[in-house]
């Protein structure tokens, strides 16, 4: 059978999904028992999958779509660039629309924030911020060679390539690696939702306020930067920060000029109720990195900001070697830059924003209904980024054994009921899409509070 065959049956594609396809964060020995909808077609806020059923995407197909799929503006915009070239290169060469593309995103993000170097992916994105930290202070007017490792926050998510992995601290995804990475300085994740003996929640706040204080100040001539994901850890389950620790860091950094690394990939692009997450402490990183929603979540995208002060580090006569080497072949590619731009135009036009805020307090009155549940230890929330951690008793907040998989079974409990969600262990996130209208917030929060009913109502 030929895979270039029009019609292909629902079948055959799942037997070959099984037979050659090698999904990412996916434990393939069960997966492929688990029948998961193999999506074909979509409509606004609904996937729909080969058998035809609808299913409501209430994690933004991975946290990057932003307006809904197929939206007429965004289909057009890649067609009109399709019609002009699908893709050239950014190696000593430019395109109109990632031109045009730097100008409108340097229009919105933080003032200070000048240039802007695309890649692909928010690791990459990441990883180049790294290099520039790194490159920055050997090659800046007063060198700092000795600044070679980077200060990071606990349980922090920076994407999956080595550096990234490097100043990432989630144990389950990094530990195998452990012998492959740089060493970094973490400082606790500013997070009270079990706090070690001696504290309560705000004396353990506290803490890693003043710990940050202590490790920034023990560790900052060899410190190239400061990695951060402003306001919200997702990766780690939607871990929300006090108010005033970002701002907290940025204070500190800019005490012992160590460049400040802004992760907005998840967080950006409306997701916390302001375009970026950085703008609501009023905090101006030195770089910062953006992915997921950039392209309305339509194309593989994804840039670096930077300041013209590690700009500058790098100019020179091309024979110095100050250049900065690095550059991935699909950087910048023209498709992807024409989506972002219409992406960013229907920001502008549509009045996202306040669509966020009334759908960030409908979800908050919804999964107030879980307040008092047994099986609910916390429902976190920033905006329209959520985390609902199911414990196994609530007053201990004990939790479930990892065998159980309870979060996955929510997953797939709500995949019957008609949607898609994707735990991170057993926390329930959802993450609609900033877009996405009231009466379809309300669906997903109905069907979210029954998809855990369903699984815990079996288990006791
Ligand atoms: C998802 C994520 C990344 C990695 O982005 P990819 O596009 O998957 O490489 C990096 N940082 C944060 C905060 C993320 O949530």
């Amino acid at each position: 059978m030929s895979a270039f065959k029009s019609t292909v049956s629902a079948k055959q594609l799942r037997d070959w999904d099984n037979a050659h396809v090698w999904h990412p964060f996916t434990a393939m020995s069960a997966y492929v028992d688990e029948h998961a909808p193999i999506i074909a077609d979509a409509d606004g806020f609904d996937l729909i999958d080969v058998d035809g059923r609808k299913y409501l995407d209430g994690i933004s197909s991975l946290w990057c779509n932003v307006h809904g799929h197929r939206v007429p503006e965004i289909d057009d915009a890649v067609r009109a660039q399709l019609d002009r070239v699908s893709h050239s290169t950014m190696l000593g060469l430019s395109s109109e629309v990632s031109i045009r593309l730097a100008k409108a995103l340097v229009d919105i993000t933080p003032g200070n924030l000048t240039k802007m170097f695309f890649s692909d992916s928010g690791a990459t994105a990441v990883e180049v911020a790294l290099k520039l930290a790194y490159q920055y202070h050997q090659q800046k007017a007063a060198p700092e060679t000795a600044r070679n490792t980077f200060i990071s926050v606990g349980n922090a998510y920076h994407g999956d390539t080595l550096g990234s992995v490097s100043v990432g601290s989630m144990d389950v995804f990094h530990r195998t690696y452990s012998n492959l990475l740089f060493p970094t300085v973490a400082v606790p994740s500013p997070i009270a939702t079990r706090v070690p003996d001696g504290y309560d929640r705000d004396s353990w706040l506290r803490f890693c306020f003043d710990r940050a204080t202590e490790l920034v100040t023990e560790n900052h001539h060899r410190a190239a930067g400061f990695v951060i994901e402003p306001l919200v850890q997702g990766a780690a389950g939607i871990l929300v920060h006090p108010p005033g620790y970002l701002k907290h860091i940025r204070q500190l950094c800019t005490e012992f000029n160590i460049p400040l690394i802004a992760d907005e990939v998840a967080v950006g692009f409306g997701r916390t109720g302001t375009m970026f997450a950085c703008e609501q402490e009023s905090v101006l990183p030195d770089l910062m990195c953006v992915a997921k929603g950039i392209t309305g979540g339509y194309l593989p995208l994804a840039a670096t900001l930077a300041t013209n002060e590690i700009y500058e580090a790098f100019l020179g006569t091309p024979d110095a070697g100050r250049t900065f080497y690095h550059g991935h072949t699909y950087t910048g590619n023209p498709l992807g830059c024409a989506a972002a731009l219409a992406s960013l135009q229907r920001f502008q036009e549509n009045d996202l924003l306040d669509n966020v805020s009334a759908s960030a307090e409908l979800i908050t009155e919804q999964l107030g209904r879980l307040a008092n549940h047994p099986n609910v230890g916390e429902v976190r929330q920033k905006g329209i980024m959520i985390g609902i951690e199911l414990v196994r008793d609530r007053q201990a907040m004990e939790p479930f054994g990892a065998a159980l998989r309870v979060g996955h079974q929510v997953t797939v409990a709500a995949r019957r009921r008609g949607l898609i969600i994707r735990p991170l262990g057993d926390v329930v996130v959802l993450m609609p899409a900033p877009a996405m209208p009231l009466s379809l917030i309300q669906k997903m929060c109905d069907t979210t509070i029954a998809a855990v009913e369903d699984v815990v109502s079996q288990l006791e």
